[in-house]
């Protein structure tokens, strides 16, 4: 049995806990949907996402109401920070409706979205600000037409993705990132018009190690252009300085044009990992807890909602399962001699527990 099951629902900690390596529970990222309007090849590649793939049903995923009481619990046990994601969140009627019941929660100094933009018009941007929204990150890994609809696998233009952009600069929220996933032989090529168009605007772009997420992206080594690569690239034609942290646990390595043109951030999962400051918890879609992106099961959160387990009770149980955290995937991949990171162990999808 996992030690958790037999812990005994008392009052929960008053105070912030930590895993057995020393990292205290901050962020949660909540899955709202499993489902999403593209096919990027290293998330959900069509061949397996197709047609044919069983999807949850509307019944299967959490309600608002059972994520605002996990979510409550949460912050019981000292998250501060909820990030909304999926699948495509927007794909998920009246988000505002969630936004709305998280962003009045004491306690929870941020509320941030990850989205593609494909759906977000200005009146959505506007609605998701109004309802408490602060900051939305937005995918975008490419701004040639071929390569980007070579990578997310869709026929909608690229425009209206740039349009999703604006309205969310728009919308006046606290910050917008736009997060490109950089992919050996694939959209490297891009790098340096992506830093053109974005440079000195109101949106901070950030780059992201292909990483070996889920069983089905192809994950090779090979077709990783590290965090370094990336720098030294931008760096030649738009000189660069480091940045400190914003905070313990940021996971973006930040850095600023020389010229005052803004920031830039990257994210080198693979080739720097930041197990060591992860303070990260991920909800999935039907309310199991993930302790790390990488994990092979997560715990079923729901039988205790279905239980009508109180928020108190609910955050022991989430604490017992944080205390015994020790999860470091990405630290011990280094370690790792094989190139296309582990075959025969299979790992949650990226789509079901929102990256
Ligand atoms: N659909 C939304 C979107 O794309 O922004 C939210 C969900 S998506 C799973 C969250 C983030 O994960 C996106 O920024 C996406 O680029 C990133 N991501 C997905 N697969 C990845 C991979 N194999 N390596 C690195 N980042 C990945
Ligand atoms: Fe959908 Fe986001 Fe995954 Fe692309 S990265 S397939 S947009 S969930
Ligand atoms: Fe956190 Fe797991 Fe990623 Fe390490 S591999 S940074 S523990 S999510």
């Amino acid at each position: 049995m996992n030690p958790a099951e037999s812990a005994p629902l008392t009052a929960p900690p008053s105070r912030p806990i930590s895993d057995r390596r020393g990292r205290t529970l901050r962020d949660l990222r909540v899955s709202v949907t499993d489902r999403c309007n593209f096919r990027c090849g290293y998330c959900m590649p069509k061949d397996v996402f197709g047609r044919g793939y069983r999807f949850l049903s509307k019944n299967q995923l959490l309600s608002y109401a059972e994520i605002e009481k996990l979510v409550r619990a949460f912050i019981r046990l000292g998250v501060r920070k909820v990030r909304l994601s999926g699948g495509e969140p927007l794909l998920r009627p009246d988000l505002e409706e969630l936004v709305r019941r998280l962003a009045r929660l004491e306690k929870l100094d941020d509320l941030a979205l990850t989205t593609n933009a494909s759906l977000l018009t200005a009146a959505r941007a506007e609605s998701l600000k109004q309802a408490g929204l602060r900051r939305v990150n937005i995918s975008l890994d490419a701004l040639d037409e071929k390569i980007y609809r070579n990578i997310n696998q869709i026929q909608s233009p690229l425009a209206d993705i740039l349009q999703g952009i604006e309205h969310a600069m728009a919308a006046g929220f606290d910050s917008v990132k736009i997060n490109m996933v950089v992919q050996k032989g694939v959209n490297v090529s891009e790098i340096i018009p992506m830093v053109r168009y974005f440079r000195g605007r109101a949106a901070v772009l950030r780059f992201i190690e292909f990483m070996d997420v889920g069983n089905h992206n192809q994950w090779s080594l090979r077709q990783v252009f590290t965090a370094q690569q990336i720098i030294d690239r931008i760096h030649a034609q738009y000189p660069l300085q480091p940045l400190h942290a914003n905070y313990h646990g940021e996971v973006a390595k930040r850095w600023r044009h020389v010229d005052g043109k803004g920031e830039i951030g990257v994210i080198a999962s693979i080739s720097q990992p930041f197990c060591g400051g992860c303070v990260r918890a991920r909800l999935s879609a039907v309310g199991e807890l993930y302790t790390c992106l990488f994990a092979r099961a997560g715990f079923d959160l729901r039988k205790f909602l279905k239980l009508n387990r109180s928020e108190a009770e609910l955050a022991t149980q989430i604490g017992a399962l944080w205390r015994n955290r020790q999860d470091q995937y990405s630290a011990e991949r280094l370690l790792r001699p094989q190139p296309t990171g582990e075959t025969n162990s299979r790992k949650v999808e990226m789509s079901y527990i929102g990256g």
